[in-house]
């Protein structure tokens, strides 16, 4: 009889929050919807698109578009299928089997698990007990263990704290046999990206994504950026069409208006610094509200649990960890009824 291998044996399929929530502030979505204007240019241009065709293998509209808004050259950005593909594909390519790689506990989940598919073993560096990171002490752990491959989130999801570039350089910097991704999927929310950086180092790979600030979950696009050695050899092991002819030309359509997703930004940010203070002003021993650089806020609460299960009763969706809440910005209305259902419970 056919047996599953032990690295697949336990795995179980991802699993959002499901349900029908009247709000969902559990993923870090945007809350905002494509302008009207542009949803019509996208419209059109979706009608050009050969249905019998195989997309473009390199994405070269969409790259050229995305480094044009990052003053960046095509030669050093590929595109993925989100940056959840990229994430596979640099531990399908970039690590061998027996191989040490480090991510931070706590971190985004995917790369642990894409880790451990790869066959390699996986060092968690500890973060302080007010998630922050020992930069130094990262250093060396990462040095004594010999990682080859170091993948962080900055800003960081789920902690919504960020560490500012001198940090992450002196990170790259002192790993100098180790490649070091630094996935700044929040990076739009802050002002510390090293992506001008990338031709400086050989070892720095970045990756952006599409499905936070840009507001365009639904179309699966991200991107590696790098040197360009780093990105060739991401091209050469990625699937020849892994990004589809729609989401290159949708992307393409919104990345091309840049005072629109620009405005967006502030709207969005405008949103958090009011749930953030909004929170803080709840704030009590056992509650405390993280100083957030990202489109989320995080709070620590050994209620955690019980706070999720009364937010979901009253149909508001949110993401739990074990000791805190992980609530995204959402409208005024989402917002507002957010923290009304969580001072409800903190006067209960
Ligand atoms: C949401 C998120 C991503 C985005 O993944 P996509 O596959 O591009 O949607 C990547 N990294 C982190 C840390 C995230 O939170």
């Amino acid at each position: 009889m056919y047996k599953l291998n032990e690295k697949i044996r336990e795995l179980t399929p991802y699993d959002p929050i499901k349900g029908d929530y009247k709000i969902r502030l559990d993923a870090n979505e945007s809350f905002l919807k494509i302008p009207e204007h542009i949803k019509t240019k996208i419209d059109n241009k979706l009608s050009d698109i050969s249905y019998n065709r195989y997309p473009d293998p390199l994405a070269t509209e969409i790259s050229e578009t995305f480094a044009k808004l990052f003053s960046l050259e095509t030669k050093n950005i590929v595109a993925g299928n989100g940056s959840d593909e990229l994430i596979a594909l640099l531990f399908t390519g970039f690590v061998m089997k027996g191989d040490k790689f480090a991510t931070f506990e706590n971190d985004f989940s995917m790369y642990r698990f894409y880790g451990s598919l790869s066959e390699c073993e996986g060092i968690l560096i500890p973060k302080n007990e007010d998630f922050t990171i020992d930069v130094d002490k990262s250093i060396e752990m990462c040095k004594n263990n010999n990682v080859k491959l170091l993948i962080f989130s900055n800003p960081c999801n789920p902690t919504s704290l960020g560490l500012t570039k001198e940090k992450v350089l002196n990170i790259v910097s002192s790993l100098p046999e180790t490649l070091v991704i630094a996935d700044e999927a929040y990076m739009d929310f802050w002002n510390e990206s090293i992506i001008s950086e990338i031709e400086n180092y050989s070892n720095l790979l970045l990756l952006k994504t599409c499905s936070k600030a840009f507001g365009m979950a639904a179309l699966r696009v991200g991107f590696a950026i790098g040197n360009e050695t780093l990105i060739k050899a991401i091209k050469a092991i990625k699937s020849p069409y892994n990004l589809n002819s729609y989401s290159q030309a949708m992307a393409t359509v919104v990345l091309e208006h840049k005072e629109e997703i620009d405005s967006a930004l502030d709207c969005i940010l405008k949103s958090k610094e009011e749930m953030q203070i909004a929170l803080k002003s709840l704030e009590q021993e056992d509650f405390v509200v993280l100083d957030s650089v990202t489109n989320f806020i995080v709070i620590k609460t050994s209620r955690a649990e019980e706070i999720f299960k009364y937010l979901l009763q009253n149909s508001i969706a949110v993401r739990c960890f074990k000791t805190f809440l992980r609530i995204t910005a959402g409208t005024k209305e989402e917002n507002a009824e957010t923290i009304k259902c969580i001072k409800n419970f903190l006067d209960k």
